[in-house]
């Protein structure tokens, strides 16, 4: 292990890259960019987006996921052009456990599916009923350019699956029945209004 000392000039311009990236904001779910299969992610990417290297952007990609309150996120999501997302980092999900997935492709799924309650960044207050498969194998790249196999269940595999169909450009109101769909809406509305009437009365 090398122990790497930077001078001041470096330090600042390290700092001054830092303040050049803008937080990363969620686009609205009527955004094109959401429902867009993602091209293939490549390196030579990052710069046009003011990223140095892969860890600049898992970075804010975490950081933007937790402002949010997430446990997954998804690169286009944010607006960004990359078939990458973030996943995990949560406490009570397998330890904490932590992913920044690049070019997933998925090998299989088990034939036992489950039924789980999911959530969405990009559809606050939606939660809907969606069948998936349980376990799940898939390949991907790290952040650090390793490729991986990974054999997951429960809810980071649920997780994975979720994050995975988005960078397909497909979002999981697409699981759902209409019926299903708009009855979710409905209760979202009411809860948009009631939070939107608490905030009224702290005024
Ligand atoms: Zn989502």
């Amino acid at each position: 292990m090398t122990n790497k000392v930077i001078s001041d000039e470096e330090r600042n311009e390290k700092l001054k890259k830092k303040k050049l990236r803008p937080a990363l904001e969620l686009i609205p779910p009527t955004d094109p960019r959401v429902h867009s299969s993602i091209a293939p992610y490549d390196d030579v990417m990052l710069a046009a987006f003011g990223f140095e290297n892969r860890h600049d952007l898992v970075e804010d990609m975490f950081k933007a996921m937790k402002k949010y309150g997430g446990i997954g996120l998804s690169a286009n999501q944010v607006g960004l052009p990359f078939r990458m997302f973030v996943a995990g980092d949560h406490p009570q999900i397998e330890d904490g456990m932590k992913l920044a997935v690049f070019n997933p492709i998925m090998e299989s799924m088990s034939d036992e599916k489950v039924m789980m309650k999911e959530g969405c960044l990009t559809y606050p207050f939606l939660f809907l009923d969606v069948e998936r498969p349980r376990k799940i194998q898939a390949k991907y790249q790290d952040e650090h350019g390793d490729f991986l196999d990974i054999k997951l269940d429960g809810m980071m595999s649920r997780i994975f699956q979720h994050e995975f169909d988005h960078m397909q450009g497909q979002v999981f109101t697409n699981k759902v029945s209409k019926l299903k769909l708009d009855r979710a809406h409905k209760k979202a509305q009411k809860e948009m209004k009631k939070l939107r009437g608490l905030t009224k009365t702290k005024k």
